[in-house]
Formats: structure tokens, sequence, C-alpha cells
């Protein structure tokens, strides 16, 4: 990896190569270990870096910590300064995709609630058309996890492997990503998003009970049918031949953007091409991310602002 990349790790900036936590810590052996994935996005015109919606990311982390009892939780203000430290110490001036992890160190067992360790690291953003982006689907054997049994709402380490399992047996059937319904059949979402669709011109979610992440993009994309489109979003429970009747389907997360699904058991959905709704979606959300559009000002944070620009031109 490239030599001049940072990682911060426990306070510190540590080159990339040097970022390491010891086998015998919980966050190994059990996974006790929550992450985030956040974006931030290049202005060209403004020539500033907004990280989109940092405030709710670190809530959700903070929440993760509270309910998984981690022994001491980082304010929201230092979890704050450690993003916009690494992203500036990488030098970042183009669009990333941004890891925050909080886990337990130590070599202590299963209920260790401490010592907590904090790592940022930095990536190159990716941006591919909506085009390009179709996306085939199949509707997995696994279930996603429940409540009951494991915290789907948070982000946490552990919830992927329910997520690597459908996806898995998505990828080697031949198809792009997987679905998952909630052990009582009911779409929940996918291995990495959440879904959205399109019926009798409404638009339609899962509710946050179904088993799903409480995603960032999904609040988002609620938030905005409404206010740019007057389309009110209906949360409700989604069966699984309403994926095959869907007029328009599309996954969404801070890292997949918008992905429109055309396919879903290779039943084609409508005619198979990016729908209208999918599309003004994106173009909505593309605006928003970067800044073009004014709306929001408060979802993005910039990164270089005056001062720190300075700062790193000396
Ligand atoms: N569901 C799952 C399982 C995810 O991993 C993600 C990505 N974090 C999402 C939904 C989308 O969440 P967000 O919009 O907060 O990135």
């Amino acid at each position: 990896m490239s030599e001049d990349r940072f990682i911060h790790l426990a306070g510190e900036l540590v080159p990339f190569d040097d970022a390491k936590v010891h086998v015998f810590s919980p966050a190994v052996r059990f996974a006790v270990h929550l992450f985030e994935g956040i974006r931030a996005y290049w202005n060209a015109d403004t020539e500033e870096l907004y990280v989109f919606r940092l405030a709710e990311h670190l809530d959700r982390l903070r929440a993760g910590m509270k309910v998984m009892r981690y022994e001491a939780i980082p304010s929201a203000a230092e979890l704050e300064a450690v993003v916009l430290d690494t992203i500036r110490a990488n030098k970042h001036k183009g669009d990333i995709g941004i890891r925050l992890s909080a886990y337990v160190l130590g070599d202590g067992f299963m209920d260790a609630r401490g010592p907590i360790g904090v790592m940022c690291g930095t990536e190159p953003g990716r941006t591919t058309a909506l085009e390009d982006r179709k996306t085939r689907a199949m509707v997995t054997a696994w279930r996603r996890i429940d409540d009951t049994a494991m915290p789907g709402r948070l982000k946490s380490a552990a919830n992927y492997q329910n997520g690597r399992l459908g996806l898995m047996e998505a990828r080697d059937a031949g198809y792009d990503e997987a679905i998952f319904l909630t052990p009582d059949g009911k779409v929940a979402e996918g291995a990495g998003a959440c879904l959205f669709m399109i019926r009798g011109g409404v638009p339609v979610t899962p509710p946050a009970t179904a088993g799903i992440l409480e995603s960032v993009t999904r609040a988002t994309m609620i938030q905005s049918f409404t206010e740019r489109f007057e389309a009110p979003v209906v949360e409700r429970a989604i069966d699984r031949t309403e994926l095959y009747m869907a007029e328009e389907l599309f996954f969404c997360g801070s890292t997949y953007e918008v992905h429109p699904i055309v396919e879903v058991d290779s039943i084609t959905v409508a005619e198979g091409a990016v729908g209208p709704q999918t599309a003004a979606m994106w173009t909505h959300y593309e605006g928003l991310i970067r800044g073009t559009l004014p709306d929001h000002a408060e979802w993005r944070t910039p990164v270089w602002g005056t001062q720190a620009r300075d700062a790193a031109a000396e």
C-alpha cells in the first residue's frame, strides 16, 4: 500500500502498513467491532471536500457502542476530530471513502467492554454512471438477522457474516447482489445497502423494524422524496412477489450511493432500464453530497476551510 497513506490508530497517525490489531483481541476473536462507511465528495467550484452526514454516522457509531456496552464511549467531537485529522493527514482533494471503527482491544473474553480502540482510514472514492450500476439481484435463502438475536440496526462487523453468506450465494449463482428476507418472509435489505421500490408511482421501503441497518442514506432518501419530489415514502412490509411486480427498484447506501436493480431472481424489473424516479433521486442525491445543490448545507462538513487549507500549504 501507498507509503504516504496514514491511518489514525489509538490517537496517532501511523503509516498504513503499521496499523495493526492483536490477534488475541476481542475485536479479532469475537468481532467486537463497530464501524462506519462514510463518503466525502470534492466540489471543484468551492475547492472544498465535504464529508456527507458525518454527525449522523457518528451518532450511529456511538449508539452502537452504547448497546454493545463499550466501557468508554468517545464524544462526537473527539470522533469528528479523528475523521478530519485523518483526511487532512492524507491531503485528500478528491472523492474518498472513510472507514471509522471502534473495537475492543486487550485479551479479554467475549464480554470484554474495553479497552476501546478507534481507527480511521481513507481510500479513493469511485464514481460510475448510473447506467453502469445496473444490478441483477437474487433473493437469498439466508434470512436477515433478527433483532431478537443480533442488532441489525447497528453497524456491527459481526452482522456482516450474515451479509457475506447471502452475497456469496448470490455471486456463486451468477448474480451481482443478494436481497434478504426477514425471518417471517418480508423484504429486508441487501448485504450492504437498503432497498426502495416504486409501486403504483409510490416510493416504498421496508420499515426500520425489518431487521435493517438504520441507514443514513435511507433517511436522506426518505427526506428527499418528500422535500424535492413531494412523494412521501411509505414505510411498510414488502412481499417478495412485489419485487417482481415493481416499476422500479434500487439499492442505496453511503458506499453504494444509488444502484438500480433491473432484475430479481431472473425476472426483469419493468423493462430492465434505469427508472425515472431512480434517476431523479440519484441526480438529487449527487447534488446534496457534492454540495452543488445548496439544500441541507448542515449535512456537509467541510474538511479544509480556510484555516486548514493554509496550514496544509505551510
Ligand atoms: N444496510 C447494510 C447492511 C449496510 O451495510 C449498509 C451500508 N452501511 C446500508 C444498509 C446503508 O447504510 P448507510 O446508508 O448508512 O451507509
